[in-house]
């Protein structure tokens, strides 16, 4: 029997593909600009919200507030030139979100491979940065909230991965012990950071096969390339 009796697991580019995603949630929102602006070149459009985007980053590091999307869309318009327009920003707000909830897709895998972890008996707890509305509404699309037994968002307690708080509510919510915790993620700063120096087992998800950053003093517990590969590492058949 595994010693894990609880999976931390990440969302974002570990149990779907964002980063297509987010782009067509870009040119979503381009799209309900476009209609006012015709004259706007979606090139301009990008390059605004990805610097936009970086700033907000590095302004409100580790900090929620840098994932708000009404923010970006606010301070793009004035980038632009564009005035003030309330329902406009609401609009591409919402064309963003909408599309990232209609496209959004479960890796192959993800789904019976969860399936079976909870089936063993191991809580599944999902730990996400952003707002707890847009995780619920991404759970809700993905299909997966009967899988899923705990959510705990960095909304919740204002600062991201890989900083401590979002883990420890986790701790909080699931009454579980460091020990009998894996967690898996994607993000080597983020969530293998974050875990390793929180003191949990870590499962790196490294799907796109980066190469390890050069911090000698973190290394995930275990590294896996296919979803599936978790049911190994919690022995399960
Ligand atoms: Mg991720």
């Amino acid at each position: 029997m595994s010693k894990y009796k609880h999976l931390f697991v990440d969302l974002d580019d570990t149990l779907f593909d964002s980063s297509s995603l987010y782009d067509d949630a870009i040119r979503m929102a381009y799209e309900r600009l476009h209609t006012f602006y015709g004259e706007l070149k979606y090139k301009v459009f990008y390059q605004a919200f990805i610097s936009i985007r970086s700033e907000l980053k590095k302004e409100f590091k580790h900090q929620t507030i840098s994932h708000n999307r009404a923010i970006l869309f606010e301070k793009l318009l004035e980038r632009l030139d564009i005035p003030f327009n309330a329902e406009l920003i609401r609009e591409m707000y919402e064309a963003y979100w909408f599309t990232v909830n209609i496209f959004i897709q479960p890796f192959p895998g993800v789904i019976p491979t969860l399936s079976k972890i909870k089936n063993s008996g191991i809580k599944i707890t999902a730990i996400s940065d952003g707002s707890l509305l847009s995780r619920l509404e991404k759970i809700e699309s993905l299909r997966i909230s009967n899988l899923i037994d705990y959510l705990v968002t960095s909304e919740e307690v204002v600062f991201t991965k890989p900083e401590k708080p979002i883990f420890n509510l986790a701790l909080e919510k699931t009454g579980a012990k460091k020990e009998e915790i894996l967690l898996v993620g994607d993000s080597f700063s983020a969530d293998i950071t974050g875990g390793e120096e929180f003191g949990v087992d870590t499962v790196w998800f490294n799907k796109k096969r980066k190469r390890k950053p050069n911090n000698p003093k973190i290394y995930p517990d275990y590294r896996i390339k296919k979803f599936e590969e978790l049911l190994k590492i919690l022995d399960i058949e």
